[in-house]
């Protein structure tokens, strides 16, 4: 039987290596962001699987009614999910003395209340299924925590602590649960950052180097696999050893 994901946020940076990942492992893929990067079928392409593999559905993760319809969507498509990532995540930065509310509202809403919003239907599919595997893209950020980044930082430890419960109530239907927690890694997200902050932040990494999407999109191709069927619960970082 074929296998079937549903990745939040696959139009680019690491979302769309999750995607090329989980194709050549022969998963067929839905991905869910506002923009459709370079389509599906460029995808399949670059994956070099058959056309027709991968599938876009628009949706704003920050929305809880366009998640729905979304999920309507993938599930009219498919009666079942064997992965889920949630993968989509948003920055505003800023020291929380200026933080504006909306800053604060829109980070946790796309990054947290995004994942608990697709979480709560799928993970019923694949309780119903006895079988499926997720995995939510958190940050180091999240377990060091970063000034400026209150808000992010917040939805970031959110979805660890968010996870692990998660994991615990789905373990008893073998639905696995997992967290990644990537460093610095060479995306549209970071290359906002100035050229100064950059090298600082490559001073911090043991590996001497920025990660690329690549490397966190492959790991979690391994926690969505079969090789992983005895992890739950867990937090891997991705960074370089920057959290260690
Ligand atoms: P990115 O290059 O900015 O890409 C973000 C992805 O999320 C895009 O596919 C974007 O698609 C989607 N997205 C953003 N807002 C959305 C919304 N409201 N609705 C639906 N999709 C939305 O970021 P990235 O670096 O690949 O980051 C991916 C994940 O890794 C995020 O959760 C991020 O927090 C996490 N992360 C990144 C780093 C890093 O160093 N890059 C480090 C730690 C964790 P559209 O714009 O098409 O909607």
């Amino acid at each position: 039987m074929s296998r079937t994901a549903l990745v939040t946020g696959g139009s680019r940076g690491i979302g769309k290596e999750i995607v090329l990942s989980l194709l050549r492992d022969d998963i067929e893929v839905w991905y869910l962001s506002r923009s459709e990067g370079e389509g599906p079928d460029r995808l399949c392409e670059q994956a070099g699987v058959a056309a027709g593999k991968a599938h876009w559905v628009p949706c704003d993760m920050g929305n809880a009614q366009s998640v729905a319809e979304a999920l309507d969507t993938v599930l009219a498509a498919t009666n079942r999910v064997d992965v889920l990532v949630n993968n989509a995540g948003i920055t505003r930065d800023g020291l929380i003395m200026r933080m504006k509310d909306e800053s604060w509202e829109e980070v946790l809403r796309v990054n947290l209340t995004g994942a608990f919003l697709t979480c709560r239907r799928i993970g019923r599919v694949m309780a119903a299924q006895r079988s499926g595997a997720i995995v939510n893209v958190s940050s180091v950020v999240g377990i060091m925590g970063n000034a400026g980044q209150t808000n992010y930082a917040a939805s970031k430890a959110g979805l660890i602590g968010f996870s692990k419960s998660l994991a615990r109530e789905l373990a008893g239907r073998s639905v696995r649960v997992n967290v990644v927690a990537p460093g610095f890694i060479a995306t549209d997200m970071t290359s906002v950052l100035p050229e100064t902050v950059r090298q600082e932040l490559e001073t911090r990494i043991p590996l001497g180097r920025i990660g690329q999407a690549r490397e966190v999109a492959q790991a979690i191709a391994f926690l969505c696999s079969e090789g992983a069927s005895y992890i739950t619960g867990q937090v891997l970082a991705i960074d370089g050893g920057m959290a260690m």
